[in-house]
């Protein structure tokens, strides 16, 4: 028989943006909460779309989160007594965070990281493809092609910047299936305004 705190695992919640992360994410850790199993949710610093000390999804669900700069601060600030710890948008973490989901993972935690599975130009997109590797349960979101309908698999910036992150604006992606994704689009020159006179 399984008591609560013999075993941990490492879940994982992967995928383009609007695939629905977040809401997964947040649904995991409010059953639990709402079961009156201590939880803990973090997010990284960078990302302070909507609100600070919150994760929130495209359809508005929320919870509350601590926001970190790094994987050493999220290990630092897990609590004793955390059962579960939800970790929103990982992708924007250092490497560290594989070790820090082991280690979380040993102690008895059950630790549930969603993010990016792949950049906007279709590459890796670490930690997240080696804590796939580490975990014990793996779920693929996909999101709506927005030009389509068919499967979303991949993030398709939609306007031009060479950063690998434009936080926030949301207008600036889309989910692209297989066949409408194309890295190239946000590259292709748009034309230039030029006011007479
Ligand atoms: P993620 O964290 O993966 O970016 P969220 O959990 O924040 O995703 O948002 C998922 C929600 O986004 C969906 O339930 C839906 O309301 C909305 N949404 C907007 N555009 C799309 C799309 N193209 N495909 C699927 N859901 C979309
Ligand atoms: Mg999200
Ligand atoms: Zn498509």
């Amino acid at each position: 028989m399984h008591r609560r705190g013999d075993t941990g695992w490492i879940e994982v919640i992967a995928g383009p943006m609007f695939s629905g992360k977040s809401e997964e994410l947040i649904r995991r850790v409010t059953r639990y909460h709402l079961a009156r199993i201590p939880t803990q949710t973090f997010k990284p610093a960078l990302d302070t779309r909507y609100a600070v000390a919150e994760v929130v999804s495209h359809s508005r669900l929320s919870t509350e989160a601590i926001p970190v700069q790094d994987s050493d601060q999220l290990l630092r600030s897990v609590e004793d007594r955390t059962q579960v710890v939800g970790v929103d948008e990982g992708q924007f973490f250092d490497d560290g965070l594989v070790q820090v989901a082991e280690t979380l993972a040993d102690a008895g935690k059950n630790i549930i990281v969603a993010g990016l599975d792949l950049d906007y130009l279709g590459r890796p997109f670490e930690p997240i493809p080696s804590l796939m590797l580490r975990a014990e349960y793996v779920t693929k979101a996909l999101a709506v092609c927005h030009k389509c309908g068919g499967p979303g698999l991949f993030t398709q910036r939609v306007v031009q910047s060479d950063e690998l992150v434009v936080l926030g604006a949301t207008d600036a992606y889309q989910a692209r299936c297989r066949q409408c994704y194309d890295p190239r689009e946000a590259e292709q020159p748009k034309l230039a305004v030029v006011e007479e006179g």
